[in-house]
């Protein structure tokens, strides 16, 4: 039996850093789940298709390839081969990833890999419905969450290392559409596991996100 936590919360609430760290002092991989999503998004807009189009994006679907691949205990993303790890992470790949995870088609196009993963691996996977319906007996859970203003400064900050010409607002209206596009969708919307534990990290850096993290994951696999 391989160790599975689940990790979900809303956007910017620093799920990946803290997983990804949690991960390394665990000897875990991490698995972030919302780079499938961005990588059919991304096909979706290679090819000019509106990603609200449920039956246009279904269609997008077939032929594809999306898989994972880990690197130096690094996930790459590959969309039909091709590593689109950076290329997923514009804010049109944001929004796309959104719009085309909300499709019922879309989620069971990549249940199986995230499923496989998990049984093959102990890992820290995160997501939105991790916890909920792709590993509903994962050992640990953790909804991870914050202020939107919290998350947005945390995006915005982000992208202006990036380089990106953004502005505060926009990233956190984009932010608020997100949450609410990913919390009101009919097939696996974003909520807490009713046996999750419930982190507000907006109080908390990094350091000490993740110390709290391997605290409660300690705690329940002991
Ligand atoms: O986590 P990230 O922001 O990269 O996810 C991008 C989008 O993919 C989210 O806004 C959400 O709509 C979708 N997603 C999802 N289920 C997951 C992971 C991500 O619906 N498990």
């Amino acid at each position: 039996m391989t160790v599975n936590v689940a990790i979900d919360g809303p956007a910017g609430a620093g799920k990946s850093t803290v997983a990804k760290a949690a991960a390394a002092k665990l000897g875990y991989i991490y698995v972030d789940t919302g780079a499938l999503y961005r990588a059919v998004g991304l096909n979706a807009l290679n090819h000019g298709i509106d990603t609200t189009d449920a039956a246009a994006v279904e269609e997008s679907l077939k032929g594809i390839t999306v898989e994972l691949a880990f690197v130096d205990s690094q996930q790459q993303v590959l969309l039909n081969g091709e590593n689109v790890s950076s290329l997923i992470r514009t804010p049109e790949a944001s929004m796309a990833a959104s719009n085309v995870s909300a499709i019922p088609a879309v989620r069971a196009f990549l249940f199986d890999l995230q499923r496989d993963i998990a049984k093959a691996n102990d890992c820290i996977m995160d997501g939105r419905d991790i916890g909920t319906v792709v590993l509903p007996d994962a050992k640990v859970k953790i909804f991870l969450t914050a202020a939107p203003e919290v998350r947005a400064k945390r995006r915005y900050d982000e992208l202006i290392a990036k380089g990106s010409n953004v502005e505060y607002k926009d990233v956190l209206e984009e932010l608020i559409q997100r949450d609410y596009n990913d919390s009101h969708r009919e097939t696996a919307p974003l909520k807490p596991a009713e046996d999750s534990v419930y982190l507000d990290n907006g109080g908390l850096d990094l350091e000490a996100s993740v110390e709290k993290v391997i605290e409660i994951i300690k705690e329940k696999i002991q």
